[in-house]
């Protein structure tokens, strides 16, 4: 069965009307370098409406003659690597073409010279959504023989999981087993990609002059990004945010803490659309700092010289490193500087469950207090990863809140092993004090976003704090009027302790800006209750609202939840569309190609 309804169609022409919006953006250009910003943004937008997608034209390039950059992201940072890639080779005037992998167009891969793939592996070693019909044709028995063929292909993940870089290494084995030559090895970049990933670049960006300086000159692309202002405020420098407001959102007898968290962005010049993601540069909580100071006996005083950096021994641990996520390298210089047999045993390659279970389970000081080990500061500072941002799905509209971003936020905080464990970030936020700073950026999401066409149903599944991008979804369409029904999924722990924002959503049923609220709190009852649970009982309808067009989101733990919502879904549209398990599957493919199947899951 074909999906019932069509993808919407996209507006490819330009009118004037989209000229002179791009105006204030193009002043100064060539009516040439126009037509291709014109060009490239029609393409984006169309390719926005089915899943939002840059892709740059080159003018006339044969595929000798360009460079191809595919990427695959969740989270952002695999877009944003590929995007300095293909700025940085347009700025050195070779061809070049940007594209999503859901947008490759497969058949060309025969043709293709110069291929640079930037992918990232999701937990159990998945593909990003946007990737995974790239990654199944690489595999499967119809991709092409390759011979011509240079690629290169940087992986990105979190050495914390197991299946660390493991899409990017199957797709670097694959393209050479196809019959492809590297031009550069398999880049694995960490959660501290730049330190991998910028030699990697560099290198790609070297041999891509190399191979391409011969090449006739195309007309240069002017991608609009080059050309629009650029936000002064980024991940590398990010704006100083002030808090306006820091809440408790359950009750005062809740399990867990959950905050609600206002900033402002004034003067920063900063824009999120609802589907962002709020990047937050934390600091490690100081008690933590406090008990690595103590367990492996240094002075936190002690000024410590590393990467051309000297600072106090504090500073690095509380602002500068990654003391709250466990990691491989870590773990094997442990191992080695302390000579621990169990842990040595663990790193083995027969071993892998049980070091997955330690990755996931402990933290660093954890196992800095169970092996002793003789520290010098600076073999450890080199051992540990560079502290990284965290990112929070916005909970605002900025339609709605003007130039201010919410945020929902779970503190991590519980007991193991006889003490406290602190999540970095969430800690952080949770002890902002109102008019403090938190350092902060935009991480755009293309790939989650409301309906181009208002008139669309939406539907929302989003347990635990993964409701809070449908409260920027919720606000946004109330602000535009939209006439589409908007349909809501939550789950939390318990009603009474953990309903997170429920005056708000009895408000906007009462209103009419939520039309549907389905609840599903786990642990009111003997059994659990679950998400899934309300939508199977609820199929016909949802299945009948997927058929009109509904666009469906689905937002939180990426473990467990959407794993089993996707089962749930499959599972629906097969007995409420009297298909096969298989063939629901393939239609619930479909729509995640399409777009109109989202997913914000970490
Ligand atoms: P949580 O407490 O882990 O779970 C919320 C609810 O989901 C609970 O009732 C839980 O039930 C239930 N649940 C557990 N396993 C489930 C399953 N397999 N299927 C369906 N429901 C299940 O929620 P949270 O701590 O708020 O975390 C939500 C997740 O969202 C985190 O993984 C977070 O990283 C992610 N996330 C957050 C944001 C954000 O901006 N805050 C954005 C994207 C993703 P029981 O505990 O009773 O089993």
């Amino acid at each position: 069965m074909n999906a019932a309804v069509a993808p919407e169609l996209p507006a490819t022409t330009l009118d004037a009307g989209k000229l002179a919006q791009l105006g204030q953006l193009t002043e100064g250009l060539t009516p040439a370098e126009l037509y291709w910003v014109a060009a490239w943004s029609a393409a984006k937008a169309a390719q926005a409406q089915r899943g939002g997608v840059a892709v740059r034209p080159v003018a006339g390039a044969e595929p000798s003659q360009r460079l191809t950059i595919v990427y695959g992201s969740q989270t952002g940072n695999a877009r944003r690597l590929a995007e300095q890639l293909a700025r940085r080779s347009s700025d050195a005037g070779l061809p070049v073409r940007l594209l999503r992998a859901d947008a490759y167009p497969q058949r060309e891969l025969a043709q293709e010279r110069y291929l640079a793939v930037v992918i990232s592996t999701q937990g159990e070693g998945e593909p990003p959504d946007d990737a995974r019909g790239f990654v199944e044709f690489i595999a499967g028995k119809r991709a092409p023989k390759l011979s011509s063929l240079q690629f290169g292909v940087l992986g990105l993940g979190d050495s914390s999981y197991p299946q660390f870089c493991a899409i990017g290494r199957q797709l670097d084995a694959r393209l050479a087993e196809l019959g492809g030559t590297r031009f550069a090895p398999l880049g694995e970049a960490d959660v501290d990609v730049e330190t991998v990933a910028t030699p990697w670049l560099d290198r790609t960006l070297e041999q891509a002059r190399e191979v391409l300086k011969t090449a006739p000159q195309v007309a240069r692309v002017t991608p609009l990004h080059a050309v629009a202002k650029h936000a002064a405020y980024s991940r590398e420098q990010p704006f100083a945010a002030t808090v306006l407001a820091n809440q408790r959102i359950v009750a005062r007898d809740s399990e867990r803490d959950v905050r609600h968290v206002e900033l402002s962005l004034e003067g920063s010049g900063l824009h999120y659309r609802p589907g962002d993601a709020l990047g937050v540069w934390p600091r490690n909580p100081p008690a933590l700092v406090a008990q690595w100071l103590d367990a492996l006996q240094l002075d936190g005083e002690r000024e410590v010289a590393h990467q051309g950096r000297t600072l106090p021994l504090t500073r690095w641990l509380g602002a500068e490193r990654e003391i709250t996520r466990l990691s491989r390298p870590f773990v094997k210089t442990l191992a080695e500087l302390g000579k621990h047999a169990e842990l040595l045993d663990l790193l083995g390659a027969d071993q892998a469950a049980g070091l997955a279970e330690l990755l996931t389970r402990d933290q660093p000081i954890d196992l800095l207090r169970r092996y002793p080990a003789q520290w010098q500061p600076e073999a450890l500072l080199a051992a540990l990863r560079p502290l990284t941002p965290r990112l929070y799905s916005i909970a605002s509209s900025a339609e709605a809140v003007g130039e201010e971003v919410h945020l929902t936020v779970a503190v991590v905080d519980y007991q193991a092993h006889g003490s406290t464990h602190w999540g970095a970030a969430s800690t952080f936020l949770a002890a902002a004090d109102e008019d403090g700073k938190v350092l902060v950026f935009i991480e755009s999401n293309e790939r989650f976003r409301l309906p181009a066409d208002p008139a669309r149903d939406i539907i929302m599944i989003g347990p635990g704090t993964g409701v809070a991008p449908f409260r920027a979804f919720v606000q946004e369409r109330q602000e535009s009027g939209a006439a589409g029904r908007n349909w809501l999924f939550f789950g939390n722990r318990h009603f009474a302790q953990d309903f997170l924002y429920q005056t708000e959503w009895q408000d906007a049923l009462k209103r009419g800006a939520l039309h549907r609220l389905d609840l599903a709190f786990s642990r009111d009852l003997a059994n659990k209750t679950y998400v899934q649970d309300r939508l199977r009982e609820n199929g016909a309808e949802l299945h009948a609202w997927l058929k009109g067009g509904a666009h469906l989101y689905v937002c939180g733990d990426s473990a467990h939840m959407a794993r089993d919502v996707h089962a749930a879904l499959i599972e629906l549209v097969a007995t409420h569309g009297g298909l096969s398990p298989d063939d629901a599957k393939a239609w619930l493919d479909e729509l995640l190609q399409q777009g109109r199947y989202a997913r914000d899951v970490y």
